[in-house]
């Protein structure tokens, strides 16, 4: 019998599964690392547990303390989640543009979440980047995690999410694909890889279409949510990517719902994105029976029903193709 002390025990060791019906006659093996298994549902868990760890062992963090954080989702839930199992308080300042679930999914984990506008400027007082460095600074023993710039986000994924790989595959990986927000999971799973296969593993970064890391002259806005960014956050290191693939909403959202319809993993739009530049690089590279390809999905769908899966949301904002391509007849009148 195996009685888990906490919930925090089964941040990690998330499985592997390999892809069939969506790679569409793609020779290589394409397997995906499915991160929703995490007990907050996606892959900032891990980066939340080290954070935590690294904050306690430096004394930012003390007994009684309050984490501080802007963010409206994976990362607040990972954080809330740690932090109630180790007695700290959460804080988190989101735009108001987050939905309601979002912000009740939150506060279901203990946090306290304070709503500013979403059109303000960034140096405007009442954006939500000012507001959380103003309640930093005032609520006492406050710890800013800051997951753009902190280096235990990427060092968690260093010491995780790539040795798990490399072991799962029996050092058999010779590709990686994640997608880029932050940057930490592709720098940190990505420099492990190559380290342990000297040199051996190509990792690809997925970007949406309109962000910085693979057109910087062309960032614009997108629907794909959490990938990403208008600018180079420290958590990334630019020099782990071998390539970039830019993948479109459309192709993201395509991809996503077939997931759901065909492979059994519902899955966020990053995970969608991420499969599609995948297979994209396959395809450009010929890659065959000899190629093992692995790819992070960092989330569930279930964060995404009132979107990606619903066909007047798909409609009304101009996947009406998407919607098309993957319904089926009805077998009912
Ligand atoms: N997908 C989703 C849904 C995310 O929330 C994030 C984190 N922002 C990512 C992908 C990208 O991960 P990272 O920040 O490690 O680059």
């Amino acid at each position: 019998m195996t009685i888990h002390n906490t919930v925090s025990e089964l941040i990690g060791n998330t499985p592997l599964v390999a892809l069939h019906s969506v790679t569409d006659g793609v020779r290589a093996t394409i397997a995906v690392k499915v991160e929703y298994f995490n007990p907050g549902g996606s892959s900032k868990d891990r980066i939340a547990e080290r954070i935590i760890d690294a904050a306690e062992r430096e004394g930012k963090l003390k007994p009684g303390g309050v984490i501080v954080e802007p963010t409206s989702g994976n990362t607040g839930v990972g954080l809330a989640l740690v932090a109630q199992q180790r007695g700290y308080r959460t804080v988190f300042v989101l735009p108001d543009k987050v939905s309601e679930t979002k912000r009740a999914v939150l506060r279901a984990y203990g946090a306290e979440v304070v709503v500013t506008p979403t059109d303000v400027e960034p140096d405007d007082p009442r954006s939500y980047y000012r507001v959380s460095d103003r309640l930093a600074q005032e609520i006492p023993g406050a710890f800013k995690p800051n997951q753009y710039s902190n280096p235990n986000g990427p060092r968690s994924h260093y010491e995780t999410t790539g040795p798990e790989i490399w072991e799962a595959t029996d050092h058999k990986v010779t590709h990686f694909v994640a997608g880029i927000g932050t940057g930490g999971t592709i720098s940190g799973t990505g420099r492990y890889l190559k380290e342990a296969s000297n040199g051996e593993v190509t990792v690809i970064g997925a970007d949406p279409e309109g962000s910085i890391y693979s057109y910087p002259s062309n960032v614009h806005g997108y629907d794909i949510e959490g990938v990403g960014e208008d600018f180079y956050p420290a958590a990334y290191d630019q020099h782990i990517a071998d390539a970039i693939e830019q993948i479109d909403d459309h192709e993201a959202f395509l991809m996503t719902r077939r997931l759901a319809a065909e492979e059994g993993l519902l899955v966020g739009g990053s995970s969608g994105m991420a499969v599609a530049a995948a297979i994209k690089y396959a395809r450009e590279h010929d890659l065959d029976e000899s190629q093992t390809v692995v790819v992070l999905l960092p989330d569930s769908g279930r964060g995404y029903l009132e979107k990606i899966f619903n066909d007047d949301w798909m409609i009304e904002h101009g996947y009406a193709d998407v919607v098309a391509a993957t319904s089926k007849p009805s077998l009912v009148d």
